[in-house]
């Protein structure tokens, strides 16, 4: 049975399989009907408070960000026999630009008219990049050494959130820019063919809530988070006093996606191998293990992993921890303030998450969880209602 026989007996002959259907989605532009009245008339009630103390906290991880100050190396190598495509260091983007650069990676292996690839990872770049592979025909095996939830994917936020810690602009060339844009549009487009899938992606509504105006507080440079792109995700208002519950002078709200990590990863690993793929434990420690594997092209989506084997100088972890509260099905939105952050998914209200660059100590610390805990405390408590 060929490959289009099987899509059409399995009843999937009609799913979105091509690149044509990213291309289907059209571009917001900034609209002529801004949201701020959305809550008018049902006041602001609709925002429920945490249950927020010590006790409820029920995880604490620390994730290390794959981050290089260059941005993400996506490009070929060529290694003896093999084809190297690299495709990793995303630092605290690599959700957000998965099906971007996983993209930019398949180009690179249908390049070389080999069909049979290996790809070494099974973090949320992996899967996508075998996914976006398998669209076009290659009968992907991943090679791996832990797959989820043992991964630093399962230890992220999950927010959109393209140009978190992805390079240092002041050392990225300035091509990297272009690159960025393009790898953040293909993202965006695809996650909008991923929402209603039991919420797997999903839009929520985010609220920055502060007493000086975030706008004259000098931000970050060093994370890559100047990038900008306008016209995919709505943009941010400021609301009255009276439009919140929050005890704030700047009080501001947009929407934004978010990923259910767990389920998001279930899906996409049982998508991969419903449609051939193979999932194959095997830790690669030197080039020599991977000259050892029978695919003549290697897809490198490794992450910090990426580091030893390839001798990288530049990839370096940036350390982030986060404190998991027990899930409210009632709270459905994101907050960031001075200090603390937090976002709702289905398992679990994540808390967090602070950067420190250089630090491969995943040991969580109590300190940093109840400095996050009292600074949101503070916000509940001055909360109306
Ligand atoms: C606290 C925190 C919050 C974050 N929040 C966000 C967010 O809101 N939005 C966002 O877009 N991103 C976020 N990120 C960043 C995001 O999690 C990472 O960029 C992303 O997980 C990187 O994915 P990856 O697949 O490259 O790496 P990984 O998830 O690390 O996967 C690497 C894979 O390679 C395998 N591997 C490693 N070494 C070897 C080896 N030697 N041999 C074989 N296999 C190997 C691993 O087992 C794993 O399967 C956050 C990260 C952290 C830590």
């Amino acid at each position: 049975m060929n490959r289009r026989d099987f899509f059409q007996k399995a009843g999937l002959g009609s799913l979105a399989l091509s690149t044509g259907l990213a291309g289907s989605c059209v571009n917001q532009s900034p609209g002529t009907y801004a949201d701020k009245n959305f809550h008018i008339n049902k006041g602001y009630h609709q925002i429920p408070k945490l249950r927020l103390s010590m006790d409820r906290i029920v995880k604490e991880t620390v994730g290390l960000r794959p981050f290089r100050p260059s941005g993400p190396r996506i490009e070929t190598e060529q290694l003896g026999s093999k084809t190297i495509v690299h495709n990793y260091g995303h630092g605290g983007s690599g959700w957000s630009l998965s099906w971007g650069t996983g993209n930019m990676a398949r180009e690179m292996v249908l390049a070389t008219k080999e069909k049979k690839v290996a790809l070494l990872g099974c973090g949320t770049v992996g899967i996508a990049t075998a996914i976006l592979l398998q669209e076009r025909g290659c009968e992907v095996t991943i090679y791996t050494k832990d797959v989820p939830p043992n991964i630093t994917s399962n230890l992220a936020t999950g927010t959109w959130s393209p140009a978190s810690r992805v390079c240092d602009p002041k050392v990225a060339k300035p091509e990297f820019q272009a690159q960025w844009e393009a790898a953040t549009r293909f993202s965006f487009r695809r996650f909008q063919f991923l929402l209603g899938m039991n919420d797997i992606a999903a839009w929520v509504e985010e609220y920055g809530v502060y007493n000086e105006d975030p706008k004259s507080v000098p931000r970050s440079n060093n994370g890559g988070e100047v990038y900008h792109l306008d016209g995919l995700i709505p943009g941010s208002v400021r609301l009255s006093s009276k439009e919140h519950p929050f005890k704030a002078e700047y009080v501001s709200r947009r929407s934004n996606m978010i990923f259910n990590i767990p389920t998001y990863l279930r899906h996409h690993l049982n998508d991969f191998v419903m449609f051939g793929g193979k999932v194959k434990i095997h830790e690669i420690k030197k080039l020599e293990d991977i000259d050892a594997l029978p695919e003549r092209v290697v897809v490198n989506c490794m992450g910090l992993g990426a580091k030893p084997v390839f001798n990288d100088e530049e990839l370096t972890p940036v350390s982030g921890q986060l404190s998991c509260l027990i899930p409210q099905s009632d709270v459905q939105y994101k907050l960031s303030t001075k200090g603390a952050n937090f976002v709702s998914r289905k398992d679990g209200i994540y808390l967090g998450s602070n950067g420190i660059v250089g630090n491969w100590d995943t040991t969580p610390s109590k300190e940093q969880t109840e400095k996050v805990v009292s600074i949101l405390q503070k916000v509940m408590e001055d909360m109306k209602g």
